[in-house]
C-alpha cells in the first residue's frame, strides 16, 4: 500500500478534540491532518452536549470571533436542585466566581470546522481510519479509506485518537478496542426537543419519586428535555401527551411549557477510562480516552482539557525534541479525569433513582442532597466541579 499523505501530526477524528487539537498545533507552526469519517453535514448537525465550562470558552476564545459562544451562547451563573416538590439554587458566581455557557456542541463544531478551513487545514471528511500502526516506531500509520473506498496511508511523526467512543485508535494505545475500567448504570436518559418557550432560565436537575429529570434550554423557541428511563426504552413507546406526562411528574411545583416535540432519543450511561492513554507515539484524546455520564456535562469539557495538556506536549517533543510532556501526558490527564469521573457518577448517583432502591436509599438521597444545598461549602463544592476546575491545574 502506498504512502499517500505524510504530516506532523495525523489526527483520526473531527469531534470537538481533533478540531480544537489542530488549532493549538497550528498556533505552535505544527501541521497536521485531520480525517472523520462522518460528513461535515453530519458533524454540524448532530444533536449532543450543550454546557461548555469556562475554561473551554476561554479555549475557544483563541481561534477568534469564529467562536460564538459567548454571542450566540447563553452564559449561566446558576443551575437548581430540585426535590420534594422545592427548588434549591447553587449560585456559581456567589460560590466560585465561575459561570458555563450553554451553546450546543454543534454550533461549537461549526465555528471550529470554519475557523480551521479559513486558516487552510487539511480536513477530509468521508475518510474512514482502518487501523493505526506502528505506535512503537517513530512513524506510526493511519491506514485509511476514503469516500471512493479506496485505502490510503498517513505516516506521521504522531498519531492522535479523537475518534470517539468506539475509537479504531484505542486498540493501538491499550491493545484492544475495549481495554478500560468500565462501569455501566441501570438507567438512561430519554431526550427531547421541542418547540417552545423556555420553561426557566437555568437548568433544572430534578431528583422525584418517580425518577430524574433534567430541564435544559436551546434558544427562545426550542428547547431541551430528558428524562430518567430504562436503557432498553423504544424512543417510539410514547405518545407525545406521554411525554409530557413523565417529564411534568417528575419536576414537581415546576409546570413546565409544552409544545410540539421534534427529536427524541435514548441516551445510554457508560462511565469508562482507558487502561493507557499512549504507547509510543500515539496517545488518546476525549471520548476514545474515556465517557462519563452526562449528568455533570463533563464529556466535551473533559475532552477539551486533555487537548489542552496533549498539545503543549505535542509542541515540547516536536520542536524542542523533550518528550517529558509526553512521558508525563497520562498521569497529569488522569488526575482530571478521575475527578471529572467521580463528579458525574456522583450527580448520576445523588439525582436518579436506581431500580432496585429501597426506603432507607431515597430518604439517605435527600439526606445528601439537603446536605450539599444547605451548606455554603457543599454548594461550593458543586459548583466548582460543574463550572471546571482550572486547566492550568
Ligand atoms: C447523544 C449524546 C449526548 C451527549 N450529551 C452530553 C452533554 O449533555 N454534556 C456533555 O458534556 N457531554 C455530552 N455528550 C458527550 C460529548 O458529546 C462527548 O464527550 C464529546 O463529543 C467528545 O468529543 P470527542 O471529540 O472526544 O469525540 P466525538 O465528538 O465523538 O468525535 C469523534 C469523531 O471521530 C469520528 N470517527 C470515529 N471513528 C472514526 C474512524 N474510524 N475514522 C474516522 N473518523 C472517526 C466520528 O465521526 C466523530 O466525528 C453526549 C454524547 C452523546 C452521544
Amino acid at each position: 500500500m502506498t504512502i499517500t499523505a505524510r504530516t506532523r501530526v495525523a489526527i483520526v477524528g473531527a469531534g470537538p478534540a481533533g478540531l480544537l487539537l489542530s488549532h493549538l498545533l497550528a498556533q505552535s507552526g505544527i501541521e497536521s491532518i485531520i480525517v472523520d469519517q462522518r460528513s461535515r453535514d453530519e458533524i454540524e448537525s448532530t444533536i449532543r452536549a450543550g454546557i461548555l465550562e469556562q475554561g473551554t470558552v476561554e479555549l475557544l476564545d483563541t481561534i477568534g470571533p469564529a467562536s460564538r459562544a459567548r454571542t450566540v451562547g447563553h452564559r449561566h451563573d446558576g443551575i437548581e436542585l430540585r426535590f420534594e416538590g422545592e427548588g434549591h439554587r447553587v449560585d456559581f458566581a456567589d460560590t466560585v466566581g465561575r459561570a458555563v455557557w450553554l451553546y450546543p456542541q454543534h454550533e461549537v463544531l461549526k465555528d471550529l470546522i470554519s475557523a480551521r478551513l479559513a486558516a487552510g487545514q487539511d480536513l477530509r471528511f468521508g475518510v474512514t481510519a482502518e487501523a493505526v500502526e506502528d505506535a512503537d516506531s517513530a512513524r506510526p500509520r493511519v491506514i485509511a479509506r476514503d469516500a471512493d473506498g479506496e485505502r490510503f496511508v498517513i505516516e506521521a511523526d504522531f498519531v492522535v485518537g479523537s475518534d470517539g467512543s468506539r475509537s479504531i485508535a484505542r486498540a493501538a494505545v491499550t491493545g484492544s478496542m475495549t481495554g478500560g475500567y468500565f462501569r455501566e448504570y441501570p438507567f438512561a436518559w430519554f431526550g427531547i426537543l421541542c418547540e417552545a418557550p423556555p420553561s426557566s432560565d437555568e437548568l433544572i436537575y430534578s431528583n422525584s419519586p418517580d425518577g430524574f429529570a433534567l430541564v435544559s434550554q436551546r434558544s427562545d423557541t426550542v428547547q431541551r428535555m430528558y428524562f430518567q428511563c430504562d436503557p432498553d426504552t423504544d424512543t417510539a413507546a410514547y405518545s407525545e401527551a406521554q411525554l409530557w406526562d413523565e417529564l411534568q411528574k417528575r419536576v414537581p411545583g415546576t409546570t413546565l411549557k409544552e409544545g410540539p416535540i421534534f427529536q427524541r432519543d435514548v441516551l445510554r450511561f457508560r462511565s469508562f477510562v482507558a487502561h493507557e492513554l499512549r504507547r509510543g507515539r500515539v496517545a488518546l484524546v476525549g471520548d476514545a480516552a474515556h465517557t462519563v455520564p452526562p449528568t455533570g456535562a463533563k464529556g466535551m469539557n473533559l475532552a477539551i482539557a486533555d487537548v489542552r495538556l496533549l498539545a503543549e506536549a505535542l509542541r515540547t517533543l516536536l520542536l524542542e525534541g523533550d518528550e517529558r510532556l509526553l512521558d508525563a501526558y497520562p498521569e497529569t490527564a488522569s488526575r482530571r479525569i478521575w475527578k471529572a469521573q467521580h463528579f458525574s457518577w456522583w450527580m448520576t448517583s445523588m439525582l436518579h433513582v436506581a431500580p432496585d432502591a429501597t426506603d432507607f436509599d431515597r430518604r439517605r438521597q435527600l439526606g445528601e442532597l439537603r446536605t450539599v444545598v444547605e451548606s455554603a461549602h457543599g454548594r461550593a463544592l458543586l459548583a466548582e466541579a460543574y463550572c471546571g476546575w482550572p486547566l492550568d491545574a
